[in-house]
């Protein structure tokens, strides 16, 4: 298994650095996160490294997906919050800090003021349209 001796998330799979484990499976591990938004704050990440969604395989990306959602029902039965987040970062400029790929799940408080939401505005159709057909062409 893909693992990186100075990832800090590949020493918490590997036990070589302390962490307050909640579940594991043959891939994936959830703890709670070291610096919680709010009480319930945890990380789901795969056991073998990769630093984004560009890189990870689809199969460790889907086990990391089944384990969110168990782990998303454990933390709404034990915490009292307004809602949820799931959130996952890739790259600098989307907030990552930590290069192994992880999904968040973030409890909310209503007006937490945290600045990831942001208002809807209707955008114009043409240009979703126009930016869908660019996408479609990669798939
Ligand atoms: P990112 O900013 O990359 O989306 O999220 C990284 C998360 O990992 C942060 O919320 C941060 O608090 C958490 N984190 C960083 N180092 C450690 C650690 O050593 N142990 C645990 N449990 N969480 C960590
Ligand atoms: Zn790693």
């Amino acid at each position: 298994m893909a693992s990186d001796p100075n990832c800090i998330f590949c020493k918490i799979v590997k036990g070589e650095i302390p962490s307050f484990k909640l579940y594991e499976d043959a891939a994936t591990l959830a703890f709670m996160d070291i610096n919680p938004v709010h009480d319930g704050h945890c990380l789901v990440i795969p056991k073998a490294h990769s630093a984004n969604v560009f890189e990870i395989a689809p199969e460790d990306f889907a086990a990391a997906a089944r384990t969110t959602a168990k782990l998303a029902r454990a933390v709404k039965a034990a915490i009292s919050c307004d809602g949820f987040n799931l959130m996952q970062a890739n790259g600098e400029g989307a907030g990552q800090s930590v290069g192994h790929l992880h999904l968040h799940i973030l409890p909310r408080k209503s007006g937490d003021g945290l600045l990831f939401n942001w208002d809807p505005k209707p955008g114009e159709r043409d240009r979703i349209a126009a930016i869908a057909e660019r996408i479609r062409e990669f798939l």
